[in-house]
């Protein structure tokens, strides 16, 4: 069996070029979602952290903001407690200022989730504290004594102390959720410390101030474990620490070593050391609040800068993580794109033109016109594909011409252009069972005589001018042929054995009435005998059998006539 040009015998999946680069577009389309999903989720677990970070941080400023706001409580509350009597009444505002500011810093972190037990433990602690500085703010200024003065301030402390928790189990969480955050945990508790230590200076000259009192050995001994607490906490944070930092921080260090470490401790350790001796102080608590409050400022304003450098880099961080995110997404939806492109590129610049080229070689080999267009879209290969196809093409073209003309000379007779016997008999054999056919045989007479007498090429002239001489008189009508030597033949399709014998009359009146010049230039009368014979439904073997047999008849009754078969009745 011949190998089919219409029907792929692979039956495979993934047999055909299609197949495998959809197989292949698939694993490519895996294996870029896989990537993608290992870039996307780093970005997202990146973005995530960030996030949580910059939210950390932000409860962490805001933890900060009202440890400052209680620790920065107490200088107002010292200058109500140590100023005199017009000063009072504007230091009373200020006090309440300030206390309203730490209120409300207290009901932000209970938004924000601290738990309410230990909120409400500072708040007591605050409150007590404030009840002791409002009941000696009322005092008259003579009135007010040391211990008072001294407890409420130590209430003060302990209310900041009380704070500690809130920072502490703040920072467990924050640890807890992420333990990278560790450093700057301690680094801001440390800053917030620094604040805290260096007010606590100040504090506690308050109460011998406001009294007129030496400061008391256990002070002098509290003032200088906070002191040293505040320098290690500066040795930590300060510029002598090895921790990288920005510009701002670093200048804001320097702003606050020259300031607070300088000035500040100075101012404390002078006013320590009078107190020491006695109670004749050279300042007294308002004046001392007021210089040393501006001194402590820049320790203040380091931790905020601190705190918000923090915030910002993890908000920073955020939006990288979360451009991260976009590109990655962004490329893998180009990825897909292409991989997707890819596949359609292949299918509509390959294998849609290789099927029109499988078809239009189909059609070549079907023997029809190969409609293959190349069009200038399509690709070089392609193209010299479609060439190659078109070149086949021509020389089919060219051999199916060449079949052609040797079809016709085999169905030719060479001397006189008729059709040969084979041909004929062909043509007889196409003809219907039904239609009647008729044939008319013809013979020249004595024809050999004629070669003998002038020659075979004359002999030859005389078979092209009876050929010649049958094709005017047959016109349009039958199927003339050479049926061998000196002998023609007519076949006649439709019409009846009297309109055959009539052509065959025809035929011969013709040749008799056409006298050829001979070589020697006499007029020679060319005669020929027929017989016809046919019918419908009659085999050709038959017809042919007839016709002869009439034309024997014809040559024994004496030549130049016409003989007709009739079957015996
Ligand atoms: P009859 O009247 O009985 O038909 O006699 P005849 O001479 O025509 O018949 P015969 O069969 O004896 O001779 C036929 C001759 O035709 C013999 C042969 O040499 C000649 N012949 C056959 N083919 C050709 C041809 O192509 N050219 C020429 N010049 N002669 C041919
Ligand atoms: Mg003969
Ligand atoms: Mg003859």
């Amino acid at each position: 069996m011949p190998p089919s040009l219409h029907a792929d015998t692979n039956t495979g999946r993934f047999e055909g070029l299609k197949g495998r680069l959809c197989l292949m577009a698939l694993l490519a389309v895996v294996c870029t979602l896989l990537l993608a999903t290992s870039t996307i989720s780093a970005s997202i677990e990146a973005f995530r952290k960030a996030h949580a970070g910059a939210g950390n941080m932000r409860q962490f400023t805001a933890i900060f903001d009202a440890a400052n706001f209680i620790s920065a409580e107490r200088g107002p509350a010292n200058n109500l407690m140590t100023a005199s009597e017009p000063k009072r009444i504007e230091a009373r505002l200020k006090w309440r200022d300030v206390v309203v500011s730490t209120d409300v810093a207290l009901d932000e972190l209970e938004r924000r989730g601290i738990p309410d037990a230990m909120i409400d433990d500072v708040r007591a602690r605050l409150a007590a504290a404030r009840t002791l500085i409002t009941a000696i703010g009322q005092q008259p200024r003579d009135g007010r004594r040391y211990q008072e003065i001294h407890a409420a301030v130590d209430a003060m402390f302990a209310a900041r102390d009380s704070y500690r928790r809130i920072i502490e189990w703040q920072s467990g969480e924050i640890l807890r959720r992420d333990p990278d955050l560790a450093t700057i945990v301690v680094q801001g508790i440390a800053l917030s410390d620094l604040r805290e230590y260096a007010g606590r200076l100040g504090s506690y000259l308050i109460a011998p101030m406001a009294a007129g009192t030496a400061v008391t050995p256990q002070d002098i001994a509290a003032s200088s474990v906070a002191r040293g607490r505040l320098l290690e906490v500066w040795d930590l944070v300060g510029p002598r620490s090895a921790l990288p930092v920005s510009d701002p921080i670093r200048l804001k260090r320097q702003e606050a070593e020259d300031t607070f470490m300088r000035q500040g401790l100075t101012l404390i350790d002078e006013q320590m050391a009078i107190g020491s001796r006695s109670g004749h102080f050279s300042l007294d608590g308002v004046n001392l609040t007021r210089r040393y409050v501006a001194l402590m400022q820049p320790l203040g304003e380091l931790r905020n800068i601190y705190m918000s450098e923090i915030v910002s880099q993890f908000e920073t961080r955020e939006r990288e993580a979360q451009f991260a995110l976009y590109r990655s997404g962004l490329i893998t939806a180009v990825l897909l794109m292409l991989v997707l492109g890819l596949v359609a590129a292949v299918q509509i610049y390959i294998l849609r033109p290789l099927l029109r080229g499988a078809q239009a070689v189909i059609a070549l080999a079907d023997e029809r016109p190969a409609d293959l267009v190349s069009a200038r879209g399509e690709v070089k290969e392609i193209r010299r594909l479609y060439g190659a196809i078109g070149i086949l093409s021509h020389r089919l073209g060219e051999r199916a011409l060449l079949t052609n003309q040797l079809e016709i000379l085999a169905a030719t007779d060479g001397l006189t252009g008729l059709l040969n016997r084979r041909a004929l008999e062909g043509q007889a054999a196409a003809v219907a069972q039904d239609t009647a056919q008729y044939l008319i045989l013809l013979d020249i007479d004595h024809f050999k005589s004629i070669n003998d007498r002038y020659g075979h090429p004359f002999g030859d002239t005389v078979l092209r001018t009876t050929a010649d001489l049958m094709r005017l008189s047959a016109g349009q009508s039958g199927c003339l042929a050479r049926f061998g030597g000196e002998e023609f033949a007519l076949l006649l399709e439709g019409g009846s054995l009297a309109e055959a014998a009539c052509m065959a009359r025809k035929l011969r009146t013709s040749i008799e009435n056409s006298p050829l010049k001979a070589p020697d230039g006499a007029m020679l009368t060319v005669t020929a005998s027929f017989g016809v014979a046919g019918g419908a439904h009659l085999p050709w073997n038959d017809i042919l059998v007839h016709a002869d047999a009439a034309l024997y008849k014809a040559k024994d009754a004496g030549r130049n006539r016409v003989r007709v078969f009739r079957a015996p009745v």
